[in-house]
């Protein structure tokens, strides 16, 4: 039986709200912190600093091969504090759903959401749900905020990068923004998926092997590109690419050849950049590649005096190209 989609009553705070909640958030991302149903999650208090961090997603599609908007959310904000150095500890959801989404595709994300929590061992502790007029919103977006427990050797910042450090990444750059952008352009992604996934994993290794990351960052929005224009800027040097090291995928140089776009400005949403002292490169790379997600990790790069431009974009025949970071994402909606 075809079930009544989301209506406007469903953000009202009233019973059909209360409904809601009982039906599709609290059996998915079933824990006490949230079944309270309190106007606040009450947490125990954790060692250390706290990091926080806060992420709207609006992607579209919502669906898309590799992930969906409620993994998304999960990770993006998982993601956010482990490169901060931080392991999650609680995660709030807000849903800004439009009026006559169809109650599977919520229940879908909800579940998907809840795997992705359990994968990364953190909780949805609390939520809200609001409902707009149909019209004034696509079907859903969802903001969430994440909690996280600063770990000892957690990176410092931009403004301890120096010369000479090395730049790896932990596996191929732009699976989402090429999946995404193949989905926008009513092409078919084939057999190419979204990496969209935890890092904490990744992160946890580094600190582990007892490097010392001066920077860490996860390359969502405008890409590794866009890290790396942030990263010379903040520390006033410039960053060295070799374009034939970038590890790209041949069906994500396909599409972006098909496309206009380069795979250096394409979203991640399951990568990590990091920058390490180069005498620390070779050991974080090992500690990378024993685990499942960093089996591709390769260095790019590295720091270099600052130069006319934040990148310079080494050729496979050894010519330079400066290269700047563009004003905008050039695909919106990506994450
Ligand atoms: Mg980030």
């Amino acid at each position: 039986m075809e079930r009544e989609p989301i209506a406007l009553g469903h953000g009202g705070g009233g019973r059909m709200t209360s409904d809601l909640i009982r039906e599709v958030f609290l059996p998915a991302l079933a824990n006490p912190r949230l079944e309270a149903l309190g106007d606040a999650a009450r947490l125990d208090p954790v060692p250390g600093r706290l990091a926080m961090t806060t992420d709207a997603f609006v992607v579209s599609p919502q669906d898309f091969p590799g992930g969906d908007i409620g993994a998304l959310a999960i990770f993006g904000t998982v993601n956010d504090l482990a490169v901060s150095g931080a392991r999650p500890v609680a995660i709030s959801a807000a849903f800004i759903l439009e009026e006559g989404l169809a109650r599977d595709d919520l229940e879908r994300w909800v579940a998907s959401m809840a795997l992705a929590a359990r994968r990364c061992s953190v909780e949805v502790v609390t939520g809200d749900t609001k409902v707009v007029p149909r019209g004034q919103g696509d079907r859903a977006y969802v903001v969430t905020t994440g909690l996280g427990a600063v770990q000892a050797g957690a990176p410092p910042g931009p403004e301890a990068i120096r010369e000479g450090d090395e730049v790896l990444v932990s596996g191929p750059v732009g699976d989402h923004g090429a999946v995404i952008a193949a989905l926008r352009n009513a092409l078919d992604p084939g057999t190419l998926r979204s990496d969209c996934g935890p890092v904490w994993d990744l992160v946890e290794a580094l600190l582990a092997a007892g490097a010392t990351p001066r920077f860490l960052r996860d390359p969502t929005r405008g890409g590794l590109g866009t890290v790396l224009g942030e990263m010379a800027e903040a520390s006033g040097l410039s960053v060295e690419v070799r374009d034939d090291a970038l590890p790209v995928r041949p069906e994500v140089a396909g599409l972006c050849d098909l496309l206009g776009l380069d795979p250096i400005f394409l979203a991640c949403e399951g990568r990590v950049v990091a920058v390490m002292p180069s005498e620390q490169a070779e050991e974080a790379l090992r500690a990378w590649r024993r685990l499942p997600s960093g089996q591709e990790a390769t260095r790019i790069g590295r720091v270099v005096q600052r130069a006319p431009a934040p990148i310079v974009r080494v050729t496979p025949y050894g010519g330079r190209r400066l290269c700047d970071v563009p004003a905008a994402e050039p695909l919106p909606r990506i994450c």
